[in-house]
């Protein structure tokens, strides 16, 4: 595989930084060249996962979760099987 560069000074190594970027709400990290700092890529910022994890906790809620999933369950119980 082919060595991953700096396209701006060739540099082969690499580090995030947090960044703040104006017009936006949320910080972002940016990879960038660890001699020069390039940016070469820009990902969504810490704590994106947990947000998620909450939303999807929230939304289980709003669905009426624990109860909607055991009726769940219970709906799909295999019926009896059938005997050729
Ligand atoms: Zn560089």
């Amino acid at each position: 595989m082919a060595e991953s560069t700096c396209v701006k000074c060739g540099h082969t190594s690499f580090e995030m930084a947090e960044a703040a970027i104006s017009g936006l709400r949320f910080k972002r990290d940016f990879l960038q060249c660890g001699r020069c700092g390039g940016v070469v890529g820009v990902i969504e910022s810490d704590n994106l996962n947990a947000r998620l994890d909450a939303i999807e906790e929230r939304l289980k809620v709003l669905a009426g979760a624990p109860d909607a999933r055991s009726s769940v369950s219970r709906n799909f119980t295999p019926g009896p099987k059938h005997t050729a």
